[in-house]
C-alpha cells in the first residue's frame, strides 16, 4: 500500500485505488498496525483524495452457492473494515454473477448480503457499486440493474455508484455518440440521482460496442477514442469527479502515457470552451 501511495505521489496522481489484500485470493494476511500508520501518513502528507479501495475479484454476493455467497460476504466486511483503517473514501464492489439462478434473483441476493453487513456493521466508507461489461450471467451490465441493487437495501446506506466508461461501453452504452453519455446520465438519475455517482473508472475498450468484452487498454488508442473522452470531459455533471485510470502497464512508462493523454483531452476540452 505504501508503494502504491508513493508511486501515486511520483505520478502526480491525485486520487488512487489499490487493493487492501490479495486481489486474486481468499487467503489473506492481517493488515499490521505499522501498514496502516504509513497508509493514513502518506495518503495525508501526499493529499491523496479519494483513497478507493477496490474488492477482490473472487467476490461474488450474487452467488447461489451458499459456501461461495458466506465467504464472499465475509470478504467484504473485512474489505470494509481494511479501507476504513487505511482512511479510504470508497470501497468499489462488483455485483457478481448470478450463475444461473437468475437476474432477479442475483440482484436479490447482492442487496440481501449488503443489508446483512449494514445491520451488523455501520461502514464509514462509502460502497460504490461499479457497473460492468455485462454478458452471461454477469450483473450490472445496466446501470438500473445496479439501482434494483441500491433500492433492496434499507434507507439510510446509500449505496453509491462508480462508473466505467470501458465496461459501459461494453455492454452496450455507445460512448462515441453523445445519445450514448445522454443514456447512461437519464439512467444514472433515474435510478440512483447524480449525487450518488461519486466516482469515474476512466479506460479505453478494446472490443466494440456491445461485445461484452471487458479488456482495457490505453486512453485514446481503443474503440472509445479520444472522440470518446472528449465527449466525457463535456458531460457537466462529470467534471468535477475524481478518476481512476485502470490502464494496462506494458511499459513502466504507461501511467505516466495515459496520465498525460487523459489530461490533454481535459485542457483541450477546456480550450474549446473559452
Ligand atoms: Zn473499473
Amino acid at each position: 500500500m505504501d508503494k502504491a501511495l508513493e508511486r501515486g505521489q511520483n505520478l502526480g496522481c491525485e486520487a488512487i485505488q489499490i487493493f487492501a489484500g490479495n486481489p486474486r485470493g481468499w487467503k489473506r494476511r492481517e493488515l499490521m498496525a505499522e501498514e496502516v500508520e504509513e497508509a493514513r501518513r502518506l495518503k495525508a502528507g501526499y493529499k491523496i483524495a479519494p483513497m478507493v479501495v477496490h474488492t477482490p475479484y473472487l467476490l461474488n454476493l450474487a452467488s447461489p452457492d451458499e459456501e461461495l455467497f458466506r465467504r464472499s460476504s465475509s470478504l467484504l466486511l473485512d474489505d470494509v473494515k481494511r479501507a476504513e483503517a487505511i482512511g479510504a473514501e470508497y470501497l468499489v464492489l462488483h455485483p457478481g454473477s448470478h450463475q444461473g439462478a437468475g437476474v432477479e434473483r442475483g440482484l436479490e441476493r447482492v442487496s440481501e448480503a449488503l443489508t446483512a453487513l449494514f445491520s451488523a456493521y455501520h461502514p464509514r466508507v462509502q460502497i460504490l457499486l461499479e457497473n460492468t461489461a455485462g454478458g452471461g450471467s454477469e450483473l450490472g451490465g445496466s446501470i438500473l440493474q445496479l439501482a434494483v441493487i441500491a433500492r433492496g437495501v434499507p434507507e439510510g446506506y446509500r449505496i453509491g455508484l462508480c462508473f466505467d466508461t470501458c465496461h459501459a461501453f461494453a455492454a452496450g452504452y455507445d460512448l462515441t455518440k453523445e445519445e450514448g453519455w445522454q443514456e447512461v446520465l437519464t439512467e444514472i438519475k433515474a435510478g440512483f440521482g447524480l449525487e450518488r455517482l461519486r466516482l469515474l473508472h476512466v479506460n479505453d475498450a478494446v472490443g466494440e460496442c456491445g461485445s461484452h468484452l471487458d479488456r482495457h487498454t490505453h486512453i485514446g488508442t481503443g474503440s472509445l477514442g479520444r472522440r470518446g473522452f472528449g465527449l466525457m470531459m463535456k458531460q457537466k455533471p462529470l467534471q468535477a469527479l475524481p478518476a481512476i485510470l485502470e490502464t494496462p502497464v506494458d511499459t513502466p512508462e504507461d501511467d505516466r502515457r495515459n496520465l498525460a493523454a487523459i489530461r490533454e483531452i481535459w485542457r483541450e476540452v477546456q480550450e474549446e470552451k473559452e
